[in-house]
């Protein structure tokens, strides 16, 4: 709920009365908020002001499936994309990154976990030629690989955070390239997991090694469990491609961290076998979101 912390100006008007105040939503920090009343003749501004307050709309966030691991969380103050590999196109032809998020005023912060190809698209960095309230938050391995030197780019290593004004940001672990990120959003806690999955490859390697990639996932998933009680919302990959057993790692994920919403990733097209997962995660207290389209938009 929106919160007046202190009102700084009023002007009134003959019909109407201009206030600026100072408003936090949950806990967040504090901004300024430029308000129009109109007042009927019969009515007190002071009146108005506590209707006002009263009905003032939930906080809300939008989360939106770009393609494959990319995300894309709005808020009333900024936006984040995660991981963008491919643009979504959405039914009237036009692309919602390049087309609606990059045109938005609010501030951007693009997140990107690691370089494989699939979740750095070198186009991000021509983004802040467009849009100069910018921020680029990457995985140190991105710079490690050389592929992504430039300027304006917060480079993270493992367990390292990123603050500012809006949100912070802590890189964990993964087991591929790069980290995963830990994300404060109004004081909710979002994941994305980058490549971090149990890739145990079950039915292509021998159970030993098998044994050895879901070892190295459950201890990822320790040390992060270690930092978080509870999440609001994680996206996490569960790839068809790892054979009978391609939900175990995300079954393990909801089963040691309680998390409220789920987002499926890194799934190309199969969008039948990812909305299997239901089941599982009702099973851990957790809602799944079903994801039909990529610019599927979701209201939390
Ligand atoms: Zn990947």
């Amino acid at each position: 709920m929106c919160k007046i912390i202190s009102l700084l100006f009023v002007r009134e008007k003959v019909n109407y009365s201009v206030c600026i105040f100072f408003c936090r939503f949950h806990k967040s920090k504090c901004f300024p908020l430029f308000i129009k009343f109109y007042v009927e003749r019969n009515e007190h501004f002071a009146t108005k002001l506590l209707l006002f307050h009263r009905d003032f709309p939930e906080y809300v966030m939008i989360v939106t499936y770009i393609f494959h691991s990319g995300y894309v969380i709005e808020t009333e103050r900024f936006s984040i994309v995660f991981d963008f590999y491919k643009d979504a196109k959405k039914s009237d032809g036009t692309y919602f990154v390049r087309d609606y998020l990059l045109k938005k005023p609010e501030d951007l912060y693009v997140f990107c976990s690691h370089s494989h190809p699939d979740h750095f698209n070198p186009e991000i960095l021509s983004w802040k030629e467009k849009k100069n309230n910018i921020t680029y938050i990457f995985a140190n391995e991105l710079l490690e690989n050389k592929q992504t030197i430039g300027t304006g780019v917060h480079y993270l290593a493992k367990y390292a955070k990123f603050e500012d004004y809006n949100l912070w940001a802590q890189l964990f672990g993964s087991t591929d390239l790069g980290g995963s990120f830990l994300v404060n959003v109004n004081d909710k806690l979002i994941f994305h997991a980058g490549d971090l999955n149990n890739w145990h490859w079950k039915e292509e390697v021998s159970k030993e090694e098998a044994l050895v990639f879901e070892n190295n996932y459950l201890c990822e998933l320790e040390l992060l469990a270690e930092n978080v009680n509870h999440l609001y919302l994680a996206m996490f990959p569960i790839d068809p491609r790892l054979g009978k057993e391609y939900m175990r790692g995300a079954e393990q994920f909801v089963s040691r961290i309680p998390t409220e919403y789920l987002l499926p990733m890194h799934f190309g097209e199969q969008y039948a076998k990812v909305n299997a997962f239901e089941n599982i995660a009702r099973q851990n207290n957790c809602n799944y979101l079903k994801v039909t389209h990529t610019g599927q938009s979701f209201e939390l």
